[in-house]
């Protein structure tokens, strides 16, 4: 009906669909506003992508709840609508027992079907003060190197997380997958689907690792400088070839989705800003030039103030001088 219609507004589309589903369907009445709902985002979101006016069809069947009309959890029971009448369930509430203190909200969930189980996917939003700029004392620049992850901050101390171990390991899934690629035999192609998924847990699991060391070492008041990821593309393609695979080998951005998260939670802050130059700039006077940087030897030093140090922390301490910037910059405005 949405399709002929071309309609993706709720209320011009209530008269068309409410009747029919609670009709045909026998839908409750928040479950057909819901249907209608969870069909027009998809419209949209396809939209988004294709820019076309497309069909849309739902492969798997997936209904939306909404908190305290459709379902609600309270006291270890789960109360849920369902088409005849509404259901209490008790449930097991170990290992998440905080998001019951009150603090949290429990959002439209989304009941989906996958591997033949039903599982229920719970949005938690919880609301956390900003930390104003006046008090961040530390400001901790944080750069992608090819073989590190290299940490500058205001104590002018250099933390290198090194990157050598998951540059191994992911080399060794690579050819694994090469591997089983070349065999076309079902046997392989289901162990190139297990080992995939072992590398994305694998992967996961070190930037959870990592995520979580930068702010415990750091704590409250502190503002982490990155760069900002929309030019990582470039980054790469400055890259030779044989390192190409590796260069990138690290997931970058699901870490710094994760030390954006984690921060938040912590009320830390995270910037991101232009990386640019940041490895031919010198720190300490600002000055720019290709041959500041020695690339086969490692070395920096500046033709301009003569500050000499090694190449690989350069970027960090850069974005460390950038984060400087950006809160005088802040407290200017203010
Ligand atoms: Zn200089």
């Amino acid at each position: 009906m949405i399709y002929t219609s071309k309609k993706l507004v709720q209320a011009s589309l209530h008269t068309l669909t409410y009747h029919p589903l609670r009709k045909e369907f026998g839908l409750r009445s928040q479950m057909a506003q819901s249907v209608t709902k969870t069909v027009i985002a998809r419209y949209k979101s396809t939209m988004e992508n294709s820019h076309d006016w497309t069909k849309v069809e739902f492969k798997k069947p997936e209904l939306d709840w909404v908190w305290n009309r459709d379902y609600s959890l309270a006291q270890g029971v789960f109360s849920v609508n369902t088409l005849e009448e509404r259901i209490q369930v008790p449930f097991e509430s170990q290992g998440m027992k905080h998001f019951f203190d009150g603090t949290w909200k429990f959002g439209t969930a989304k009941v989906v079907y996958k591997h033949g189980k039903f599982f229920l996917h719970i949005p938690m939003t919880q609301c956390i003060e900003e930390t104003e700029w006046e008090q961040l004392k530390e400001i901790v620049g944080v750069d992608r190197g090819l073989n590190f992850l290299i940490v500058y901050d205001s104590h002018g101390q250099t933390w290198f997380i090194k990157g050598r171990p998951i540059k191994d390991r992911r080399g060794h899934y690579k050819q694994l997958r090469r591997h089983l690629q070349q065999r076309q035999t079902p046997s392989a192609r289901r162990r190139l689907k297990k080992i995939g998924q072992r590398e994305t847990r694998w992967m996961t699991d070190v930037n959870h690792q990592v995520s979580k060391a930068l702010v415990e070492r750091y704590g409250k008041n502190t503002v982490f400088v990155l760069e900002d990821l929309t030019g990582i593309r470039t980054a790469t393609e400055k890259v030779r070839k044989r390192n190409r695979y590796e260069s990138v080998s690290w997931a970058y951005y699901q870490l710094r989705q994760m030390i954006e998260y984690k921060a938040a939670k912590a009320q830390l802050k995270v910037i991101a800003v232009d990386p640019h130059y940041t490895s031919q700039t010198c720190p300490k006077c600002g000055h720019t030039e290709k041959g500041n940087r020695n690339k086969k030897h490692h070395r920096f030093a500046c033709q301009n103030c003569h500050y000499r140090s090694h190449d690989d922390r350069i970027g960090a301490m850069n974005l460390h001088r950038k984060g400087i910037e950006y809160r005088v910059a802040v407290a200017a405005q203010a």
